[in-house]
């Protein structure tokens, strides 16, 4: 892993053999323009000081990295949290967010548009649009608008145009292809914003770069607060965006062990979980080539899991390269231990996790009951004030985990 961030992506945003933008023409030259700005922009001294000035006056980073006492003596070994919850707006995405608006700025762009499933990248977005006051509008399905109401209302507070999408499904797919479509047409002054470590090339690489920061915070805290590295990182895994930020502050520490929390839902069924390296196979979803849960015909199968966050058929091209190389181990986390690790850490702790950071909350337990003696850092990376009415309408208070 030497050497690592020159080696991955390739110039044509290959990690590996996964990864590359697998679009039609008109839309791979627009993507060329992306990376191209990017390239050019995004090392200069003025787009650096400012991210880092809003990073800091803004979002107030760097986030803590926590020692839970009360989990770790209940469990054994010692457990900490990276807190992405305590990120501007609850959760990591606004990281990314706030990158990929200002080099629109920067690119002279006068809109953003962006799509969203539970409206957790819609409400950073329209966040990250108000800071850098340009218009944004947002594709949503039908189905999840009905389902994500308070997500809607910050997205509209915040000025932002929520578009309802009301064909297929109504869900993110649509959303997706109705952004793409929306973008296509006006791409000299508009630019589209992904969600996560996935789509075409230059996304995977440009918001995974946007989130080291998580990691290289991580990695400096933990060795100011006990003089060495952990022995082992772990963060859910959706598409994976808040994992690649942690794990890139640590990938060459070869030996600090990574472990990515897939949402193992229901069990190890078709259509029961969205753990896609796990169960996935590798395959073309959304413009790129990466691990996918698809059907024999190569349609996306359907996914489940309790976190709305972690529920996407495909996961970041960067991902399936670290599997394939052994660096980083994928590990099923079923709704079960997720939310026996959200009532957990609320009550230990006094920390309400989302229920996509849950995930790696549950891993983290597990590996400090096996590993007495070690140390682990889980990436808290969003609050749970999101999830309260659902999983009080489904799990009650927890008695019956
Ligand atoms: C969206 C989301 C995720 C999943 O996205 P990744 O790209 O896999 O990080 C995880 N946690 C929270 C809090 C989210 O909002």
């Amino acid at each position: 892993m030497r050497n690592y961030f020159k080696r991955y992506p390739d110039e044509n945003g290959f990690f590996g053999q996964y990864g590359g933008a697998f679009v039609p023409d008109n839309l791979k030259v627009e993507m060329q323009k992306i990376a191209e700005a990017y390239f050019r922009i995004s090392k200069t001294h003025d787009f650096v000081s400012e991210l880092r000035r809003i990073r800091k006056h803004f979002q107030g980073r760097p986030t803590p990295m926590y020692y839970c006492r009360n989990l770790s003596d209940k469990h054994g070994g010692r457990i900490y949290l990276k807190r992405e919850d305590l990120n501007h707006s609850g959760a990591h995405k606004l990281n990314h967010c706030m990158g990929e608006v200002m080099l629109a700025k920067y690119m002279g762009k006068k809109r953003v548009i962006a799509e969203t499933g539970a409206g957790q990248h819609g409400v950073a977005m329209a966040t990250a649009a108000a800071y850098f006051g340009l218009p944004c509008d947002v594709y949503m399905g039908e189905v999840d608008i009905a389902k994500q109401h308070p997500n809607v209302l910050r997205m509209k507070i915040l000025g932002a145009n929520v578009i309802p999408v009301t064909h297929g499904q109504k869900t993110l797919k649509e959303a997706v292809d109705a952004a793409f479509e929306a973008y296509l047409k006006d791409p000299e002054n508009t630019m589209y914003c992904i969600g996560s470590v996935v789509g075409p090339h230059p996304f995977p690489m440009m918001v995974r770069d946007f989130q080291k920061i998580v990691g290289i915070e991580s990695r400096e805290q933990f060795l100011e607060m006990t003089g060495e590295l952990p022995d082992a990182v772990t963060a859910c895994v959706g598409g994976g965006s808040n994992a690649m930020g942690m794990f890139c502050g640590f990938l060459e520490d070869e030996d600090v062990k990574l472990y990515g929390a897939e949402p193992l839902g229901r069990g190890s069924q078709p259509g029961d979980h969205a753990a896609t390296v796990a169960y996935g196979k590798p395959g073309y979803l959304h413009g790129f080539y990466s691990y996918t849960l698809q059907n024999d015909d190569g349609s996306p199968m359907p996914v489940y899991s309790c976190a709305s966050g972690l529920d996407y058929q495909s996961v970041g091209p960067e991902h399936a390269m670290l599997h394939d190389k052994g660096r980083v181990d994928y590990v099923p986390v079923d709704d079960k231990d997720a939310l026996k690790a959200f009532f957990e850490l609320a009550r230990l702790e006094g920390i309400i996790p989302a229920i996509e950071s849950a995930h790696a909350v549950a891993y983290a337990i597990r590996y400090a009951k096996e590993h007495p003696h070690g140390s682990i850092i889980a990436c808290l990376s969003g609050r749970g004030d999101k999830d309260i009415d659902y999983v009080y309408e489904h799990f009650g208070l927890g008695e019956n985990l």
